[in-house]
């Protein structure tokens, strides 16, 4: 047999966000004054509380594996922020903490897919989505949804994307990348269709603390039982308490689901890191106001985006109502010339902004969204202001 590679894994795409993050960091190092608008992560540090619980669970000997899918006091601690966030009774059998959301995801593909099984993704997504369902051996199917109704997915367009072989459809809500926020009647609607379909629902409600305005976070599993078997609830630390770094996420979902993804996880990684464990349960259960104020520092920013972006010319955006992405409609931008050459794509134009005015965007080609770009806030206000003064400057010299 010659040394061939496996054709899952070549199959799989590296993620561009994190190519482009790296990429300004690297012109940073080299002394660049770059605006970063890619950070996927919050811009704070992870509070004091939650920092001192980590370094006490060291001091106390928490240094152990623990049961694979998570020790029983974390589980505890999940178990009521789902019920007093959520409205979820998630008893500790039907959660499992994992190395962060990207794990728990994988997880939950790995244990609810068989080959060919399709996942209906609404696009623009969290270009991650495609990638793990690939790699559970499911297939991935873009449902694309429309600016006019917010990207949100509506009944209409998953039944026109659903087959004999759909098993699944993924809701984020707040969404990456592009803050939108389903409400009620809308989960509602996508709830009745699971149930009348018979399939899973797999709902990344990662950014769940972070919304602004009158909008309101609802999960879709607290809207009636038979939603609630059929939906796998995905959250995590990192975004809502700056815990990137700390890698714990976490699912609720049926006992049955919690056993099998407990049982990969207890091959693949065995325990997440148990001292990360201790200091999430300090998150959970210890005081929330930092995160507050964490949420009213991106609402600024977010308000100070929204209306900027909204008076330059060539370029519209939603306003966003979670996480902390603006998400930017370019295609106008794109079909103009830069220096002589049509911009031609959300990339180039990425490319353009690196090179020639050290400011880093996502372009959403990865997202399923060409002619869009991702702009986080989770960056300084003076940045941010610095920033868009640059993305203006492109702006008026395309022609
Ligand atoms: N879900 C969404 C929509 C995300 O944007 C991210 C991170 O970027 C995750 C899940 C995973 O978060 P983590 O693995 O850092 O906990």
């Amino acid at each position: 047999m010659s040394l061939t590679l496996s054709k899952k894994a070549q199959a799989v795409k590296p993620s561009s966000t994190l190519a482009i993050t790296a990429k300004a960091k690297q012109l940073r190092a080299e002394g660049k004054d770059v605006v970063g608008f890619g950070a996927g992560e919050p811009d704070f540090n992870t509070p004091e509380n939650i920092c001192d619980a980590a370094i006490q669970a060291i001091r106390e000997g928490h240094t152990k594996y623990t049961p694979a899918s998570g020790t029983v006091s974390l589980k505890q601690a999940v178990s009521k922020k789902f019920k007093e966030f959520n409205g979820l009774d998630y008893g500790v059998d039907q959660i499992v903490i994992s190395n962060g959301g990207k794990h728990s995801l994988t997880n939950i593909f790995m244990a609810i897919l068989n080959p060919e099984d399709e996942v209906l993704i609404p696009a623009p997504y969290w270009l991650s989505y495609p990638e793990m369902v690939k790699l559970a051996d499911g297939v991935p199917v873009t449902v694309t949804t429309k600016k006019e109704n917010g990207y949100k997915v509506t009944v209409d367009e998953l039944n026109a994307a659903f087959t004999d072989k759909t098993k699944a459809i993924v809701i984020n809500s707040p969404c990456n990348p592009t803050g939108m926020l389903y409400s009620r009647e809308e989960l509602q609607a996508i709830a009745d269709f699971v149930v009348e379909k018979d399939i899973y629902l797999v709902s990344d409600e990662m950014y769940e603390n972070l919304v602004y305005g009158d909008a309101k976070h609802i999960s879709i599993a607290s809207l009636g039982d038979e939603i609630y078997k059929r939906t796998i609830t995905v959250s995590g630390v990192a975004k809502s308490y700056a815990m990137t770094g700390w890698r714990i996420g976490y699912v609720g979902a049926s006992a049955e689901i919690a056993k099998l993804m407990s049982s990969i996880q207890s091959h693949a990684t065995s325990n997440p890191n148990s001292i990360a464990q201790k200091a999430t349960e300090e998150a959970l259960l210890g005081p929330q106001e930092t995160v507050e104020k964490m949420r009213q520092e991106f609402d600024k920013r977010r308000k100070y985006m929204y209306e900027r972006i909204s008076h330059m010319p060539l370029v519209s955006c939603l306003e966003p109502q979670g996480a902390f992405y603006v998400f930017v409609d370019v295609r106008e931008v794109v079909a103009k010339k830069y220096k002589g050459e049509v911009v031609g794509s959300a990339a180039r134009m990425a490319e353009i902004l690196i090179s020639d005015f050290n400011t880093a965007v996502i372009p959403c080609e990865d997202f399923a969204a060409p002619g869009h770009i991702r702009l986080s806030y989770a960056i300084s206000m003076e940045q941010i202001e610095k920033g868009l003064d640059r993305i203006e400057t492109f702006i008026n010299s395309v022609e």
